[in-house]
């Protein structure tokens, strides 16, 4: 590829990734005027792509909002602490590194060959929870993906017995804090060549030692080699998950089956017996590279939330 058709390329991916984190913050009212926003960051690309597209989306949006950066230091062996303070300082954000030795904890805990994931991620959840009340965070920022969104989905099934899939926007489990994840639109292979055109200093993910999930890894690979061979599949998946028709499940606490009764009147989307659902695809967003969505101001936003 030439240098030109290179930048060109890097430009459009610049765009559309600022489309897709716009576009989600929109739809979920993520963040609104006056929002202290804490972004976690591990030192793998996607958090690092979560803070740099936020922090170009709060340049030019019309709500004023508080990016900090946070990342939490577990002292896992030859974690490179250097690396996160120096590149935070030079983008001249406001951040702030929190040093606990959770390893130690895990390690001890945990019988060797064990997966120490679960603890782990306990233990980090309660520190950050903690580090973003001092902050003063009013939402906690997470680098969560379309994909690992997709993939949490199909893990849930497979294991978990239930449809449930990854939050845009939730809660968090001690009911203190709004947890958003504004990359939920964005696809990672986009993160990927992102990480590598602005050449973000990863830090390892595997410092821990710790057992890869093959789980997630198998489904990980089932989604990407269905994305090479039917392009759109994982648009249309994720389109899915905002489209919800609880008549066409089986949830009887979501739709009234035990009491359903006939009206005699033609019912839109109503049973077609026999007949094989038409399969119509969600029109594709419009080619809005040339067009960009910015973070608007809460009082414009449509909540679509409202309906879950
Ligand atoms: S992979 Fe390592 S750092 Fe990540 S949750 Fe598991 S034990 Fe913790």
């Amino acid at each position: 590829m030439t240098p030109e058709k290179l930048a060109f390329e890097n430009q459009k991916l610049e765009k559309r990734l600022c489309r897709e984190v716009g576009r989600a913050i929109v739809d979920y009212n993520m963040i609104g005027e006056g929002d202290r926003v804490m972004v976690c960051l591990s030192g793998g690309k996607d958090s690092y792509g979560l803070l740099d597209i936020l922090m170009k989306l709060q340049k030019r949006a019309p709500v004023n909002f508080e990016l900090i950066a946070v990342n939490l230091d577990q002292k896992q062996p030859g974690f490179p602490a250097h690396i996160l303070p120096e590149y935070l300082s030079k983008l001249g954000i406001k951040f702030h590194i929190e040093t606990q030795d959770t390893y130690s904890i895990v390690k001890e805990k945990i019988e060797p060959g064990k997966t120490m994931c679960s603890l782990c991620s306990r233990l980090r959840r309660g520190i950050l929870y903690r580090v973003a009340r001092e902050l003063g965070a009013t939402k906690i920022a997470l680098g969560h993906h379309r994909d690992d969104m997709l993939q949490t989905l199909f893990l849930n099934m497979f294991f978990g017995g239930k449809l449930k899939g990854m939050p845009a926007k939730l809660v968090s489990d001690n009911g203190e804090f709004m947890v958003i994840r504004p990359l939920a639109y964005v696809p990672e292979k986009d993160l990927i060549r992102w990480a590598e055109h602005r050449q973000f200093p990863i830090i390892p993910c595997t410092l821990c030692g710790s057992q890869e999930n093959l789980q997630r890894k198998q489904v990980g690979n089932l989604l990407r080699d269905w994305d090479k061979q039917f392009p759109g599949r994982l648009e249309n998946m994720l389109h899915a998950l905002q489209n919800v028709v609880p008549s066409h499940l089986m949830d009887r606490s979501l739709h009234p089956f035990q009491t359903l009764q006939t009206t005699g009147a033609p019912v839109e989307d109503g049973d077609l017996a026999f007949d094989e659902e038409p399969l119509v695809a969600p029109a594709p967003a419009a080619d809005a590279d040339a067009e960009e969505v910015n973070v608007r101001p809460r009082a414009t936003v449509i909540p679509i939330a409202a309906t879950t």
